[in-house]
């Protein structure tokens, strides 16, 4: 059994086109699965695709680096009380519907498409780490291009943190970054998120950092709808394409996929305290 512990849906052309990702998922025995807001589309998305698979999957929402070029947003940053009076809200509601919210994410800094909004980036990530800490939730991380910047914040977010050994701060999802930079994170206590990146030829150096990596620090995803892994290049990405994924995973570090498959879903399970 296979954990995708990032994915977004779409329910623009209605909930029947996540039912049919839920189902194919299966076939590839993909039976868990973490839906990932970061937009109001998105968080709506995710909410609705874990109240259709209770079971299944479980939701995560966020305000990602996208969202520092709205007025609203940012402004709600402005003020660390307000994010988290914001969130405690949406989360409650989601619990008056019968849905748990696993983690606040994803949330994080993109340099490489929006280096212009890097201040309102990181204020946004900042009040967000801070009310991840009062309400005790993990979060997902996206970094590009940013990775100084990043470990500085999750340093920060870290320090502050209750002592409680047997809380996880969170994973930086769809790792790119180098081994300096895992071993940044991973000393910080954060899980590592590898795509279908890792299958792809150009990424060597990623999947010799993948080999450090111990395995109870890793966690599979798909990064649906983006980035298929081979050999579904140019195809719309899915959880269903996960095993390709474990698949290189397996072989780069020379262990059993089987193995790899029930320690990434025993992380994903802690992680998100399923
Ligand atoms: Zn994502």
């Amino acid at each position: 059994m296979l954990f995708d512990s990032h994915v977004h849906f779409d329910t623009s052309r209605g909930e029947h086109g996540i039912t049919a990702l839920v189902e194919r998922a299966d076939h590839a025995r993909v039976t868990d699965i973490l839906a990932v807001g970061g937009s109001p589309a998105l968080n709506r998305h995710a909410i609705t695709a874990a109240r259709l698979f209770p079971h299944k999957v479980r939701a995560a929402i966020g305000w990602d680096r996208d969202q520092a070029l709205d007025g609203r947003r940012t402004g709600i940053a402005r003020d660390p009380q307000s994010m988290l009076h914001y969130w405690s809200n949406r989360i409650a509601r989601c619990r008056s519907i019968g849905i748990q919210i696993s983690a606040l994410g994803e949330i994080g800094l993109d340099y490489h498409y929006a280096a212009d909004t890097a201040p309102d980036q990181r204020l946004l990530l900042r009040t967000q780490l801070a009310a991840a800490r009062a309400l005790h939730l993990p979060v997902i991380i996206h970094s590009r291009d940013a990775d100084t910047d990043t470990l500085a914040l999750l340093k920060e977010h870290v320090s502050a943190l209750p002592d409680n050994p047997r809380f996880h701060p969170g994973v930086v999802h769809c790792f790119t970054g180098t081994t300096e930079f895992a071993a940044g994170i991973l000393d910080l206590g954060f899980l590592i998120g590898l795509s279908g990146i890792i299958t792809f030829a150009n990424a060597k150096a990623l999947r010799q950092t993948a080999k450090t990596i111990p395995a109870e620090k890793l966690l599979i995803e798909t990064d649906t709808p983006y980035l298929a892994p081979v050999p579904y290049r140019g195809h719309r990405n899915q959880p269903f394409f996960l095993p390709a994924i474990l698949q290189c995973l397996a072989e780069t570090r020379n262990e059993p996929a089987e193995r790899l498959a029930e320690l990434t879903r025993a992380n994903a399970l802690a992680l998100f305290s399923i």
